[in-house]
């Protein structure tokens, strides 16, 4: 196993089992967000992205020092050494994609969960228009919108019963090839 795989695995194994918040631990959350990828024929990369697209909650100092609202880029950061873009980015524009569909679907915001709307305040609310341009400009916004999705939907404890390690093999696929 590639080493930085195994760290990752030890993390969530140490770390993972505490809340997500809305019932669900931040292990089911993220196995379920996976599932929802592969049941969409996604990419290892994009698997792999919505696995481990909360890691940045799971680094418990970063946790305490932002009031976990640069999850996003933290946990993209801790991945930038090992993971291409096509993981790595989608994590880091994943809160600002829920600011950018709060912003344009009324239905989005209107179903987003209390967690999730509450959050939404901390990350900057609504995106205004000139924000809006400038995600769409992102080469990584439409993976990020598609990340979003599940992540709403990666709540419900029936989805997925898996492990971080049953993903072994979509993580290693997604692996930057240089670090293979
Ligand atoms: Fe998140
Ligand atoms: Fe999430």
């Amino acid at each position: 196993m590639h080493p930085f795989i195994q760290q990752l695995i030890e993390l969530y194994d140490a770390e993972g089992h505490h809340t997500y918040g809305e019932g669900i631990t931040q292990i089911e959350h993220a196995v379920q967000c996976a599932e929802l990828a592969l049941r969409e024929g996604e990419s290892a990369q994009m698997v792999t992205a919505a696995l481990l697209h909360d890691v940045g909650h799971l680094m418990a100092t970063t946790d305490i020092a932002f009031g976990n609202y640069k999850h996003d880029s933290i946990g993209a950061d801790y991945l930038t050494p090992h993971f291409p873009p096509a993981v790595t980015e989608p994590i880091r524009l994943h809160a600002q994609a829920k600011r950018y569909l709060c912003a344009v679907e009324q239905d989005y915001l209107a179903g987003l969960s209390d967690a999730s709307l509450d959050s939404l305040q901390h990350q900057g609310g609504l995106m205004d228009p000139v924000e809006q341009e400038a995600f769409l400009q992102e080469p990584f916004a439409d993976a990020a919108l598609r990340l979003r999705r599940w992540d709403d939907e990666g709540k419900v404890d029936e989805l997925s019963n898996k492990q971080i390690a049953d993903y072994l093999e979509s993580m290693t696929a997604a692996l930057s090839s240089v670090t293979h």
